[in-house]
C-alpha cells in the first residue's frame, strides 16, 4: 500500500463505531427527543462522509449533531416566496398563529366528544359547527369532512346513490394531479347526466334532464380555468326551483364575498341564491387546515352526517381545532397576503435588497406579479414585489432551514414577498446570505 492509501485506511479505522457515537451526550439527548432511528440515520450519514474523506474522523459526532432534523418528521418548514399564495405542493394555506395554538392544545387529550360540565358524551365538533353557522347564517346546518373531494363523495353517495347527478358539460373539471371531479362522482356509483355543451349550458338544459331519477343538480365552480367568448351558464338561482336539490361546489371556501375577488363564489351568496348545499375546501381561500365543508339545509346536511360513509371521511380533533380557530380567529395569513398593499410590499423588498447589497450581495427590488393559486381565482394578478437574486441561489435556498422557495424568471431567482409574512423578512435575508456564501464557497 502506498502512503496515501495507508493514511486513508488509518482514518477509516479512527471513525468511531455507531454505538459509541450514539453515547455522545448531544446525540443521546437527541435520541430521547427525536427517536433513536432518526439520530442513528444522521450518525450513519456522518460516518459515510468521513469514510469518503469529506470530513475528518473526529468530526463525525459534530457533523451528525449538525445534520439532526428539527423534528422527528421528514416535513421541513418552508418560506413560500413563490408569490403563489396557496401553493398546492407547499400544503396550501399556512395556518394562523391562533390555529396553530389551537392545534397544540387539541393534540393532547381534549374534550372533542365530551361535555366537561355534565361529564357526558357530547357531539363531536359542536363548537366548530357553531362557529361556521355564526359566520354563515344562511346555513341551517354544517358538517366537516376530510377535504373538498370527500364532501363531494359524501353528497354523491348520500343524495344520489345509484341515481343521477345532473352536471353541465362546462363543469366537468380536473382540479389537478389527475383528480377529475366526474371520475370521483362516478366512483361513488352515482350516474352522471351531462347537460349542455362545453361553452353553453342553459337552465332549460337542466330542466329537461331533471326527473324521477335525479339525485341532485351539481354546480361546480371552474376554479382553475376560465372559458371566455360565446358562453352561457346557468346560475344557482335559475336552477333552485326545479324541484331537486342544487349542490354548489364552490371549491375556494370563501364564507362571504371577498371584494378583491369578485368572481370567486362564496357560501353565503350561494345559499342566498337558493343552493341547498354548498361544498368547499378548508385550506384554500378560507385559510385553514385541510378539510371539506358542507353547509346548507338541515335535512340534507343531516343525511350526509348520518350516512355510514361519514365515519370514514371524518376529521381529527386537530383539524377541528384549527378550523374553529380559523373561522373565529383573526385574519388568516392567506387573507393578510391577499390584502397586502403593493406599495408596502415594494418598500419591504427595497429594504431587504438594500440590506443584502450592504453585505456585498447581488440583490435588487423588483415589481412582480403574484397569484392566488391552489385552485382559486384563475387569471387574477396580484401586484407584488420581489427581491431578485442570482438564479444560482435557488437550489441552495431550497435546501436551507427553513427552506426558501422562490421562482426563477428570466435568469433570476425572485423571492416574492406577497406570500411571505412580513415578520419573516429577516429570515429571508439570512437565508440569502447563507446561499450566497455557499455559492461563492466563502
Ligand atoms: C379544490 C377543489 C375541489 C377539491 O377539494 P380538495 O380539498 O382538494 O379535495 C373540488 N372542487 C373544486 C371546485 C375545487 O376548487
Amino acid at each position: 500500500m502506498d502512503h496515501e492509501a495507508t493514511a486513508a485506511a488509518d482514518a477509516r479505522r479512527r471513525i468511531a463505531r455507531t454505538d459509541v457515537l450514539l453515547a455522545d451526550p448531544r446525540l443521546a439527548e437527541a435520541a430521547g427527543r427525536l427517536g433513536r432511528g432518526v439520530v442513528k440515520a444522521a450518525v450513519v450519514a456522518a460516518q459515510r462522509r468521513a469514510r469518503a474523506g469529506e470530513i475528518p474522523p473526529d468530526a463525525v459526532a459534530g457533523a451528525a449533531v449538525a445534520a439532526l432534523p428539527a423534528t422527528a418528521s421528514g416535513l421541513r418548514p418552508v418560506l413560500n416566496a413563490t408569490g403563489v399564495l396557496l401553493h398546492t405542493n407547499l400544503g396550501r394555506a399556512p395556518l394562523s398563529d391562533a390555529a396553530r395554538e389551537a392545534v397544540a392544545v387539541a393534540s393532547g387529550a381534549t374534550d372533542v366528544e365530551l361535555d366537561l360540565e355534565t361529564g357526558r358524551r357530547a357531539r363531536r365538533g359542536r363548537s366548530v359547527l357553531a362557529a361556521l353557522l355564526e359566520r354563515v347564517p344562511q346555513a341551517e346546518a354544517a358538517h366537516v369532512v376530510n377535504n373538498g373531494a370527500a364532501a363531494l363523495v359524501l353528497a354523491a353517495t348520500a343524495l344520489a346513490g345509484n341515481r343521477e347527478i345532473v352536471i353541465g358539460r362546462g363543469e366537468m373539471v380536473e382540479i389537478g394531479d389527475g383528480f377529475r371531479i366526474p371520475e370521483l362522482l362516478a366512483a361513488t356509483g352515482a350516474r352522471l347526466r351531462e347537460v349542455g355543451t362545453t361553452n353553453r349550458t342553459t337552465p332549460d338544459d337542466y330542466a329537461a334532464a331533471v326527473g324521477e331519477d335525479t339525485g341532485f343538480i351539481l354546480k361546480v365552480h371552474p376554479s382553475n380555468f376560465r372559458i371566455t367568448g360565446f358562453t352561457r351558464g346557468a346560475d344557482v338561482a335559475e336552477l333552485a326551483g326545479l324541484g331537486v336539490p342544487v349542490v354548489a361546489d364552490i371549491g375556494s371556501g370563501l364564507l362571504a364575498p371577498e371584494p378583491l375577488l369578485p368572481d370567486e363564489p362564496d357560501a353565503a351568496s350561494m345559499l342566498k341564491a337558493g343552493a341547498h348545499l354548498v361544498t368547499a375546501s378548508g385550506d384554500k381561500l378560507l385559510g385553514g387546515p385541510q378539510c371539506g365543508l358542507v353547509l346548507g339545509h338541515g335535512d340534507l346536511v343531516r343525511r350526509l352526517a348520518r350516512h355510514p360513509l361519514a365515519r370514514a371521511l371524518r376529521v381529527d380533533k386537530m383539524t377541528l381545532a384549527a378550523l374553529e380557530a380559523t373561522v373565529r380567529g383573526p385574519r388568516t395569513p392567506t387573507e393578510e397576503a391577499l390584502h397586502a398593499d403593493a406599495a408596502t410590499l415594494l418598500a419591504r423588498a427595497e429594504r431587504l435588497a438594500a440590506r443584502l447589497r450592504d453585505d456585498g450581495l447581488d440583490a435588487a427590488a423588483v415589481r412582480s406579479e403574484a397569484a392566488v393559486g391552489g385552485g382559486g381565482a384563475p387569471g387574477v394578478v396580484l401586484p407584488s414585489a420581489a427581491v431578485s437574486v442570482p438564479d444560482a441561489y435557488a437550489a441552495r435556498l431550497r435546501r436551507g432551514t427553513p427552506a426558501v422557495m422562490g421562482r426563477v424568471e428570466d435568469g433570476r431567482c425572485l423571492l416574492d414577498l406577497r406570500s411571505v409574512p412580513p415578520d419573516r423578512d429577516a429570515d429571508i435575508a439570512e437565508a440569502v446570505r447563507l446561499a450566497a456564501s455557499w455559492c461563492t464557497g466563502s
